[in-house]
Order: structure tokens, then C-alpha cells, then sequence
């Protein structure tokens, strides 16, 4: 690996990963730093998995902006990358007559925005999901929602822009800016616990740590990001709940509880809202628990809580930034800038949602900033839009499956058996573009251990083929790097 590039950029989640793929399409020499043991761990791994249609976002922001212009490019991303994309069309539910007028404040804000919605009847909403409260007082459908598999995105994006020549490194944490001797305020780079990397450009994706980053450049020292909490139940797939994405009449500080199918066949039910102080404390509450089903119950009562499978929480890197349109009164906006004080530094903060679905326009307007700013964006001739996908067993015809497992037997070892996830996916991840080294990074790419069990059953195989296979171990094997190993002495010789 070299040290010198034209290009570094700090944080490897959805908007880091996605601005790597859509960089490489050009003649630069690319670094993607990540201080976790895999791309896809920070706010990316946990969220609602909503492709946002733009009801939400407030006009004239950029957040509003991003998510238009990102919504419709789901469709070939997802064919491009291969990973899981549904344009399943979304619901905001009125519960009771003095929810309903806040509907038509919803309808303006996707006319506002430029996505078609419309509202329908509480009848009409009813027939469409029949587990909704009896009060249902009317619906907003908006038929550009989605959902799709945020961490198959993610780790797709990422593994394509490597594919195209980007150098990823992970289990390097960006420490500080490196300056120019020669030129005021220029940044030449930056020092990480591996070492310095020059460039001429550096590139802030460093989600719920974006302001600590900016500030090293010296960049809106004013600006600060607020991890805010928001957690979730997942549900039984064999107990299906409902059919489509639901969400309530939103609140002042986020789109409420909602219930959604995923792309696996789960129930979501989440996420709240509260603003925590600790960026990395992703525990459930006893009390959000509770919120959070009351939320769920209160769009459909008929949830059942015996079907809970697992918890989760996911953090927002929640911004404080002002909206560039004076127009506009709202302090929550996107940062997306270079800014004038500093060369060499594009800035990517204040990452909430609609961040997920937005990434893939705020990768596009990277290109565009970087180009008017003098970069000499040359496209390569060889640049590769495809990252195949690899086999998923469960998803294969039965002549298909035999024909893999005559191929090579190792997909006939079903590993997790409510996953129904076989040996031979998972030899594959760890063998992929990006290597899949710790139990999550093989969790994330074949959705083995979420199901019933939580990988009660699998662990100890997946312990004994990730040794094997990388050549380590056992007792070196962990769940998601250095710390959390599983394993931690032997108790007797292998006989
Ligand atoms: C509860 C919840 C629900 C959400 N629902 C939706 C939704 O339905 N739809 C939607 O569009 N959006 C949604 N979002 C928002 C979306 O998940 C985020 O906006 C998006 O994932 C942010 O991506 P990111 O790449 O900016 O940040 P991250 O995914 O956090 O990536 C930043 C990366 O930078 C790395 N990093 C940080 N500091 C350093 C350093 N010093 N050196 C090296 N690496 C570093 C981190 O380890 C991390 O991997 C939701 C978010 C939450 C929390």
C-alpha cells in the first residue's frame, strides 16, 4: 500500500462508502480510512432501513434536496450492487380526528418537494393493512418509499469502489489534519494510529464524530453533533405483522414509531428519540422498551410481544446546522461544503436521516464541489458499475442449490439453521473483496445469527471456520474485533 494519494476519506459507513464508489469512477489515487474492524458499524448498521420518499424532509433544505435528487438512483444502485432494494411505497398513519389536518401539512411538504403522495381514507387504509387501530382517522401514501438492506448497501459500495481501485483500511483511526509548511491553512493529509497519509484532498464522512473532525480543521467551531438514541424490537419473521411501511403522524424531533416489514421478512417496531451524551452508548432502556411499544400499539394493537426476537438502538449523528436558504428556519441541516477557510477539506456533517437514502446524491455532489473547485475529474476507461453478489443459498431454486453443492460441498453444511445460512456463504464472505474477519462482518453479509436463536447454534461453527479459514486461532476470534473475543482459554487439548 502506498502512502501518498489525491484523495482520503475519513469514516467508512453508507455516506463514506458511497462517495468512495461514485469517486471511483475517476483517475485518483483513493484512501478510505475506518477505525473499526469493518465498514458499515457506525450509525449505518442501525437504522430503520427506510428509503425516504421526501414527505418528511422540510422544503428548501438540503436535507429535502438530497433526499429528491437520491430517492429515484435506489433503483439502479441496487441493481448495479446487487443488494436487497424494495420500492414498497410508504404510509403516515392518522391515528384519531385531530391527527388527521396534519396530514394535508404532510401532502404540502411532498408537493413542496416534489414527490407524488395523496391521501386516502381511514376505509380505504384499513383494507390496505387490517391490523390498524379502529381509529385510523386517514392515511398519506407516498408510492416512491422503500426499504432496502442498509448493511448490504453499505458493504456493496464499499467492495465495488475497491473493486475500482480504492485502498480501504480499516482499523484506522484518524488522529489529526496534516498542514502544509509552505501554503496557509492547506491540509496535506492526516495522522492516524497506522501512520501519516498525504493527499491532496481530505474528505470528513466520519458521522457521529464529524464535528470532532471539523474542528481539527478548524472548521464551525459552533457546530456540534448530538447522538440521539433511537430503539427498536424486531419481530418473528415466521409471525408476520404487517404488509407495509407504517408511520405515524410525526413528531417535533423525528418521524415517531413506525412498523415496517424488512427486506428478511421481520418486523421492525422503533425507533424513539432521545438525545444522549456518550457517541458510543448503543444500550437499550427499560423504559424505551416501553415506549417504543406503546408507539408500535398505538398504530396497530394487535403486536404481539411474545414474537419479540431481538433489541437494538441505533444512534443519530444529529447536527446543529443552519439552513443555507434564508428562507428557511431550520437548524438541522446537512453540512455539505468545502469550506472557504481551509483547502483541501470537503466536510460531510450533521448526518441524520434522511442520510441513508440521501448518500448516494451527496456522493454525486462530492464529484460536483470537487470539479469546481479544479479538480481534474478524468473518468477511467475501465471503471466497473457491477459488484456481483454472491449466492445466497436460501434464496435459490432447489436445482440451483443442488448445483452449487455438487460444485463445492460446503454449501450443503447449513451453518445457522433459522438463517438457513450455509458453510459455503460464509467461506465466501470471508474470502470477498473486503474481507469478512469477525463474527458481526459475517452476521452482516449472510443475516446468519438474527434469527430465533441470536447464533446460539452457529457461533462455535463460525468461531472454528473463520480460524481455519484466516488461519488463526480460535481463541483469536472475535465478535467485532480486538476486545471482544469469544474465546478466552483452552480447557483441554483438541484430541
Ligand atoms: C435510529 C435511526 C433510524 C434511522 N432511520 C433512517 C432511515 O430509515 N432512512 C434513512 O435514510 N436514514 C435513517 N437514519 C440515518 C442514517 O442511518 C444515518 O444518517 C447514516 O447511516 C449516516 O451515515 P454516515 O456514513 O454519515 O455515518 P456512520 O455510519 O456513523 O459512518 C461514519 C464512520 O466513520 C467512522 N469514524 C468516525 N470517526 C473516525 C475516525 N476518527 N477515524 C476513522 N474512522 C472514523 C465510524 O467508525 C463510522 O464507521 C437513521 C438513523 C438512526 C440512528
Amino acid at each position: 500500500m502506498r502512502s501518498e494519494y489525491d484523495i482520503i476519506i475519513i469514516g467508512a459507513g453508507v455516506v463514506g462508502c458511497m462517495t468512495a464508489r461514485w469517486l471511483s469512477r475517476y483517475a485518483l489515487r483513493i484512501l478510505l480510512v475506518e477505525r473499526s474492524s469493518d465498514v458499515c458499524t457506525g450509525a449505518t448498521a442501525a437504522n430503520s432501513a427506510v428509503v425516504h420518499a421526501g414527505y418528511h424532509a422540510v422544503p428548501g433544505t438540503l436535507k429535502a434536496e438530497m433526499n429528491i435528487k437520491a430517492n429515484p438512483m435506489w433503483d439502479l444502485l441496487s441493481e448495479e450492487l446487487q443488494f436487497g432494494f424494495a420500492r414498497t411505497g410508504a404510509y403516515i398513519v392518522a391515528v384519531g380526528e385531530e391527527e388527521r389536518p396534519k396530514l394535508d401539512m404532510f401532502l404540502d411538504r411532498a408537493q413542496k418537494n416534489g414527490t407524488p403522495a395523496q391521501i386516502i381514507s381511514a376505509k380505504e387504509m384499513r383494507r390496505r393493512e387490517p391490523g390498524l387501530n379502529s381509529e385510523v382517522s386517514g392515511a398519506l401514501f407516498v408510492p416512491a418509499g422503500g426499504i432496502c438492506d442498509p448493511w448490504g448497501a453499505t458493504i456493496a459500495a464499499a467492495e465495488n469502489a475497491v473493486m475500482n481501485g480504492v485502498e480501504l483500511r480499516l482499523g484506522t483511526e484518524f488522529k489529526d489534519f496534516l498542514w502544509s509548511g509552505e501554503e496557509a491553512r492547506r491540509i496535506v493529509g492526516i495522522r492516524t494510529n497506522q501512520g501519516r497519509f498525504t493527499s491532496r484532498w481530505v474528505i470528513n464522512a466520519a458521522g457521529l464524530f464529524a464535528d470532532e473532525v471539523m474542528h481539527k480543521a478548524g472548521v464551525r467551531p459552533e457546530f456540534r453533533i448530538t447522538p440521539r438514541r433511537g430503539e427498536y424490537f424486531v419481530m418473528d419473521r415466521h409471525q408476520i405483522q404487517v404488509q407495509n411501511v407504517l408511520f405515524p403522524v410525526p413528531t417535533a424531533v423525528s418521524k415517531g414509531i413506525l412498523v415496517t416489514p424488512t427486506l428478511h421478512g421481520n418486523t421492525l417496531v422503533g425507533p424513539n428519540a432521545e438525545n444522549i451524551e456518550d457517541k458510543t452508548d448503543m444500550d437499550v432502556t427499560p423504559e424505551g422498551m416501553n415506549e417504543i411499544w406503546d408507539g408500535g400499539r398505538k398504530l396497530v394493537p394487535g403486536l404481539d410481544r411474545r414474537h419479540v426476537i431481538a433489541v437494538f438502538a441505533g444512534l443519530r449523528p444529529a447536527g446543529n446546522a443552519p439552513c443555507l436558504n434564508p428562507d428557511v428556519n431550520y437548524h438541522h441541516d446537512f453540512v455539505i461544503d468545502i469550506p472557504e477557510e481551509v483547502k483541501g477539506f470537503v466536510n460531510l456533517g450533521g448526518m441524520e436521516s434522511p442520510a441513508l437514502t440521501a448518500a448516494p446524491a451527496i456522493a454525486e455532489r462530492v464529484i460536483g464541489m470537487l470539479r469546481d473547485a479544479g479538480e481534474t475529474m478524468a473518468p477511467k476507461t475501465d471503471w466497473n458499475p457491477i459488484r456481483p453478489a454472491r449466492p445466497v443459498f436460501r434464496h435459490l431454486t432447489h436445482e440451483k442449490q443442488a448445483v452449487l453443492v455438487a460444485e463445492d460441498p460446503r454449501y450443503g453444511r447449513v451453518v445457522c439453521r433459522c438463517e438457513y445460512v450455509t458453510e459455503g456463504e460464509i467461506v465466501a464472505e470471508i474470502h470477498a473483496p473486503i474481507p469478512a474477519t469477525t463474527y458481526d462482518a459475517i452476521k452482516r453479509r449472510t443475516w446468519l445469527g438474527t434469527g430465533r436463536c441470536l447464533g446460539g447454534f452457529d457461533m462455535p461453527r463460525v468461531v472454528d471456520i473463520l480460524a481455519r479459514e484466516l488461519g488463526k486461532d480460535p481463541l483469536e476470534i472475535s465478535k467485532k474485533g480486538h476486545g471482544s473475543e469469544f474465546l478466552f482459554r483452552r480447557t483441554k487439548e483438541a484430541g
